[in-house]
């Protein structure tokens, strides 16, 4: 029998069940801690006394209390949970919920699981999918890496006329354009594009990708087809149908998680430590009523 060189094993993503979840959050308190603990990892900076000092908890409160001065911290400024009436616990059960499957879950399936009305579960879903944008943090390629750039349609018009109309609609006026740009064996960006044009998408490239890198179009083999088949798949499981801006925050969360499939961080902790990217103006935004 021939085994493989271990050393040449690929360290694997460690496994994060919902038993171990429950275990290291219980309670609000120890979201709370783990949220002051990863954002001053050294040491709570009071503003009144302009240095490090010594906090402790505030029992009636979210937040903790300088042992000179007094002055109160909030760890929750500034994230997702900013202001939320909805139980930190809620929050992270959440998360995990929708970084624990691989192909992401459904508002629905938030509200399912964890109790709460569909309108809480939709405004979480999308704050939660808001951090997982990284299209202004980092572009893909570099000198001497190869880009490849490829164009998906997806969708089309809704069975059942539940989805909107266009006069003189033959269905192709409702697809989506998807503009991919991946990396060999690498990272991945997908966006949606108004037409596949050289004057849409160039721009679209040099924003996204280093201008040292190689870039490839679609008349070589495509090398990122996985990539595809997970967001088509995944499409077709969560949804029947998918707007053009909605659309985006899904692939958005597709390649955050695709960019990580080689992390031994477990993704619940990759999706937790987004929270401070928060879009605000998520909360102002309409919530669509999902197929289920
Ligand atoms: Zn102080």
């Amino acid at each position: 029998m021939t085994v493989g060189n271990p050393m040449n094993r690929k360290p694997k993503m460690r496994k994060y069940t919902k038993k171990d979840f429950d275990r290291q959050f219980p309670d609000d308190a120890t979201c709370l801690e783990w949220l002051k603990s990863y954002l001053y990892p050294d040491g709570v900076f009071c503003e009144k006394c302009n240095r490090v000092t010594k906090h402790h908890r505030v029992a009636s409160r979210p937040s903790y209390s300088c042992d000179y001065c007094g002055h109160h911290v909030h760890p929750t400024a500034g994230t997702i949970f900013h202001k939320s009436p909805t139980p930190l616990t809620l929050w992270f059960h959440a998360i995990y919920l929708m970084a624990s499957t691989r192909c992401g879950i459904s508002a629905k399936q938030i509200e399912r699981e964890t109790g709460v009305t569909y309108k809480t579960a939709w405004r979480m879903f999308k704050q939660i999918r808001s951090m997982l944008d990284e299209s202004g943090e980092w572009r893909l390629g570099g000198k001497g890496k190869g880009v490849e750039v490829d164009e998906m349609y997806y969708g089309g018009r809704r069975k059942g006329g539940g989805g909107r109309r266009l006069r003189g609609d033959r269905g192709e006026q409702t697809k989506s354009l998807v503009v991919g740009m991946v990396e060999r064996q690498g990272r991945v960006r997908a966006l949606t594009a108004e037409n596949a044009s050289g004057a849409t998408l160039l721009p679209i490239v040099k924003e996204h990708v280093m201008p040292s890198s190689t870039v490839f179009t679609d008349e070589l083999p495509s090398y990122h087809g996985s990539f595809w088949s997970l967001v088509k798949r995944g499409i077709a499981g969560v949804y029947h149908s998918v707007g053009s801006s909605y659309l985006q925050t899904y692939l958005n969360e597709y390649s955050f998680r695709y960019n990580r499939r080689s992390d031994t961080q477990p993704m619940f902790i990759s999706f937790l430590k987004q929270v401070e990217k928060r879009d605000a103006v998520v909360r102002h935004e309409s919530i669509p009523v999902e197929p289920f």
